[in-house]
């Protein structure tokens, strides 16, 4: 980068905020999708958001494309950077300047990481529901470009749905609001909703004002095991059928209990075909209730139960349910994992579909996911250096998301377009919404500076 428009940069941001040296540039080379052999000019992590919009308009007159990033940890590929861009990390924008209790939301910068937001909530008796799986890093803001949902998606959804208002800039650095404090909000457009999975394509984010809610009274959770998956699958079906929302309802096959025992020792059942982790809250008189009910329909499903007795117990079922993606990823060199959604009476037929292209393509899937939101995460490990696996498993991902469309289904049921499956947008949506869609991001972003590219756009 040349000397003047680093000194520009630091003067906007300050000196220690700014990186330019190859080996600090290269820990932005990649996010939990992939690793770029792209490099970018600098990356700039300002401590306030009123820097935003003056690193915006720099990077306009220096014709840096911009790539915001929150931890990284997104499975998209969306983080990547490209030759000669800037990369705007928001992990210094920290800050949580509200919880308010009389009226439940909180007010938080784009760069504070979603456990401490639960945290502060529950500090004050309140409840912030999104639980991504990697909720200990991730930042509210990737939460929200990637729309991120988590294990309590089934009863509570995903973040769009705890999103009432956000501050941004856009592509020329002005600023805009979106939504606010009240809970009914219709001037102008829906932002909060357009922004909600913009996966850094229309504008840089820098505060949200988030619903929280009043914690459950009550909650027990079980494990179920079955002999064969199916059932497993067919017991989500018929717990939705019976009008019962559980606020977790969670699947893992037997080849990723294997991996997750292997890795944890948490003492899961290594031979049973499948297990489901199912949690039900609430008032506790229905918590009894339904619990009693999810009971016997797994036990008609030939399900072998084991109630959580205390605290302990619950939360080695759910860190068994954490843990089955870094497990799997020991085990070989490439992960590939795919969030293929269908409707939820789909899953029985999504499932053995995915056990079908594992044997048609001879290729190892270890299956997990949030099977009560329909949400299944078939992740095919293998070695890309292995030229001839790899047709194989490109195949497979052609035909998983193929047979998730012909149920009704979506691509991406949580973890966004990126550069990982732009190609398939159109497949799922049509051309004239893919047209749309970009002149969507030509109409804010004329000169085509914020991620572009990503998501095909
Ligand atoms: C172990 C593991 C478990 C996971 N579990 C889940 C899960 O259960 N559910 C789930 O949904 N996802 C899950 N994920 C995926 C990932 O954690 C989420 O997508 C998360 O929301 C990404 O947050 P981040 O801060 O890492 O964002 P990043 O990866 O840094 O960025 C993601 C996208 O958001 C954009 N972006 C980030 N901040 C801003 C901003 N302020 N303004 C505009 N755009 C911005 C980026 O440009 C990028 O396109 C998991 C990932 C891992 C590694």
């Amino acid at each position: 980068m040349k000397k003047s428009m680093y000194k520009k940069f630091q003067k906007i941001a300050g000196k220690k905020n700014c990186f330019v040296n190859p080996e600090e540039l290269s820990g932005y080379c990649f996010d939990a999708f992939a690793k770029s052999n792209a490099f970018p000019e600098i990356v700039v992590a300002p401590e306030s958001p009123e820097c935003i919009p003056e690193i915006i308009t720099l990077c306009n007159e220096e014709n840096l494309a911009i790539v915001t990033r929150g931890a990284g940890t997104n499975l998209s590929g969306g983080t990547l950077p490209f030759d000669g861009s800037c990369v705007l990390l928001t992990t210094k924008l920290n800050k949580i300047k509200e919880i308010n209790k009389a009226d439940h939301y909180a007010v938080v910068e784009a760069g504070v990481v979603t456990a401490d937001i639960a945290n502060a909530a529950a500090s004050a008796g309140l409840f912030y529901p999104p639980d991504p799986g990697s909720m200990n890093i991730s930042t509210i803001g990737g939460n929200v470009a990637e729309n991120a949902g988590g294990l309590r998606g089934l009863k509570y959804g995903v973040t769009k749905d705890y999103l009432m208002g956000l501050t941004l800039f856009d592509a020329e650095a002005n600023k805009v609001i979106g939504g606010g404090r009240t809970v009914k909000q219709v001037t102008g457009f829906n932002l909060p909703g357009l922004f909600a999975g913009s996966e850094g394509l229309l504008g840089i984010m820098a505060e949200f004002i988030l619903k929280l809610i009043p914690p459950p009274e009550s909650s027990k959770s079980m494990l179920v095991t079955y002999n064969d998956i199916l059932k497993a699958c067919d017991t989500v079906s018929q717990i939705i059928a019976a009008n019962i929302l559980p606020a977790t309802m969670e699947l893992m096959d037997n080849f990723t209990i294997r991996t997750v025992e292997e890795a944890t020792e948490i003492g899961l059942p290594v031979d049973a075909d499948a297990l489901l982790l199912l949690e039900i809250d609430g008032h506790h008189g229905q918590v009894e209730d339904e619990f009693d009910k999810v009971k016997s329909i797994c036990k008609k499903n030939n399900g072998h139960l084991k109630i959580a007795e205390d605290e302990d117990s619950k939360n080695k079922i759910w860190e068994a349910r954490r843990k089955a993606l870094s497990s799997l990823a020991r085990l070989k060199p490439t992960l590939i994992l795919e969030d293929a959604t269908v409707p939820r009476s789909k899953i029985s037929s999504m499932m053995s579909s995915i056990m079908d292209i594992s044997r048609k393509y001879e290729i190892t899937i270890g299956t997990f996911g949030h099977a009560g939101d329909g949400n299944l995460h078939p992740t095919i490990l293998t070695d890309k250096r292995d030229k001839d696996e790899m047709l194989r498993v490109e195949k497979a991902v052609d035909d998983i998301f193929s047979v998730a469309l012909s149920l009704g289904g979506t691509l991406s049921g949580e973890h966004g377009i990126g550069t990982a499956k732009s190609k398939y947008l159109e497949m799922e949506y049509g051309s004239g919404t893919v047209k749309f869609m970009k002149n969507l991001k030509r109409g804010v972003d004329i000169k085509n500076v914020l991620n572009p590219g990503k998501m095909g756009l």
